[in-house]
């Protein structure tokens, strides 16, 4: 089984002194795609010098929302130099986060747009972090134009109506250990609504442990409860659950950037291309 892990921080100090073996257990469970995801510049490139490390990781170039006091818009356009590497597949993440951070909305603003500038100039799909701002995220998006780079959005928090809005748009779902929870019968919700085609499944690791890990430090090998539960919901194996959601990220992140694909989407890429020659 081939189970992809959508977005986790495996790059992160609290990994530093066991990654590999993290890693091992990772790929032991079947976990063998991830997305290391940047906070800030610094960080992007520690991802960025983890995904390098093994096959099937990969990273993000981005910085947080809950950082946006210490970065400007010029901050996040210097980001773009990074992604030469064949292993950067993503711009974020980025958005709101009014939780942590509701007194610098204003340039999370300025740093969102810019993310949605520099993904359009590198054709790179968005991460967005959208924590209690909804309609924010959305405003920006639709004003934007954010919306024609693709995306995924992770953690998923909204209800079904916001889940709705997203898919309209042609982004991605992606659903953390959070819906293994007692409480979470909104998200159990969103999953059962949305589109086994258009969600992915993700640890946000060292966050967001699923239950009966729920309080540890996360790993993407705990990534197995989240698709069992997400499979349990939709009513298919956990294989099929893995299939699925291992393709959509594919689908998502490695056809959209030119040579960055596996070697099973560029063989897509080139039947695609000898149908229309044809
Ligand atoms: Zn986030
Ligand atoms: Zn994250």
């Amino acid at each position: 089984m081939h189970i992809t892990d959508s977005h986790n921080h495996l790059h992160f100090r609290e990994y530093k002194d066991d990654f590999n073996e993290v890693m091992n257990k990772s790929f032991a469970s079947g976990v063998d795609t991830m997305l290391l995801v940047g906070i800030d510049p610094e960080d992007s490139l520690d991802a960025q010098h983890k995904a390098q490390l093994f096959d099937g990781l990969y990273s993000s170039i981005g910085i947080h929302p809950q950082k946006a006091d210490l970065y400007t818009y010029d901050d996040v356009q210097a980001l773009a130099v990074l992604a030469s590497n064949q292993k950067v597949i993503a711009v974020g993440e980025t958005g709101f986060d009014l939780f942590r951070t509701p007194g610098s909305i204003a340039r999370q603003e300025v740093l969102f747009l810019a993310h949605m500038d520099l993904a359009k100039d590198l054709g790179l799909p968005l991460i967005i972090h959208d924590r209690d701002a909804h309609i924010e995220t959305i405003a920006c998006l639709d004003e934007k134009s954010g919306w024609d780079s693709g995306g995924v959005f992770h953690c998923f928090s909204g209800d079904v109506a916001l889940a709705r809005k997203v898919l309209d748009h042609g982004f991605f779902i992606s659903i953390p250990g959070v819906v293994t929870y007692k409480n979470a019968s909104r998200l159990r919700e969103v999953v059962r609504f949305c589109p086994l085609e258009m969600l992915l499944v993700e640890t946000d690791a060292p966050y967001l442990s699923p239950v009966p890990y729920r309080g540890k430090r996360n790993d993407p090998s705990y990534i197995r409860q989240t698709l069992q539960e997400v499979a349990r919901l939709k009513m298919v194996s956990l294989e099929e659950a893995a299939r699925s959601t291992t393709y959509n990220f594919q689908k998502l992140f490695l056809k959209k950037a030119p040579g960055k694909g596996l070697p099973e989407q560029s063989d897509v890429k080139e039947r695609d291309a000898k149908k229309i020659g044809s």
